[in-house]
């Protein structure tokens, strides 16, 4: 049996701004916003908009709209932080390591020789979070 979609999850109340974030990109189906502990400078995920736990529930047109903000967040990260290449990720459930009910991708920008910190636990400095958000927002403007 699958388990249902929360609506009071973190990402769902980022949605509703009941919550802040730290937004770089947003449109009628999906929004992106940087990473409140990040395992790299520049760490963005990227939500849809309609409900869904993870991959496995998601609507395919949502899928869709998700892998495009994916891509083209994914390039102003890249070039906001002058990166080497990218890691993208997504975990489903707790056994797939997923922590937040609502499907999100991670973007993370990588440097040649330069590992992923691991979750730390530690909320990021809001004012760092705030200056990378700005840069990837002027990245997508560029
Ligand atoms: P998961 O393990 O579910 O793929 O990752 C959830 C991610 O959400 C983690 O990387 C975690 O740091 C991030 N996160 C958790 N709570 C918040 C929050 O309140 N705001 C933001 N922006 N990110 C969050």
């Amino acid at each position: 049996m699958t388990t249902p979609y929360d609506p009071t999850n973190i990402f769902a109340r980022i949605l509703r701004g009941e919550i802040p974030a730290h937004r770089v990109y947003e449109d009628a189906d999906t929004l992106a916003f940087m990473d409140v502990m990040p395992q790299a400078e520049g760490h963005t995920l990227v939500i849809p908009k309609a409900p869904a736990r993870g991959l496995l529930d998601a609507e395919p047109a949502s899928l869709a709209a998700v892998a495009a903000t994916v891509q083209r967040v994914a390039r102003a990260v890249k070039a906001a932080f002058t990166a080497d290449g990218l890691t993208i990720f997504q975990y489903n459930e707790p056994a797939g390591g997923q922590t937040v009910f609502h499907l999100h991708f991670h973007i993370l920008p990588r440097h040649e020789g330069v590992a992923l910190t691991g979750h730390t636990g530690r909320m990021a400095d809001p004012e760092r979070l705030a200056e990378h958000a700005a840069r990837i927002r002027a990245a997508l403007a560029a």
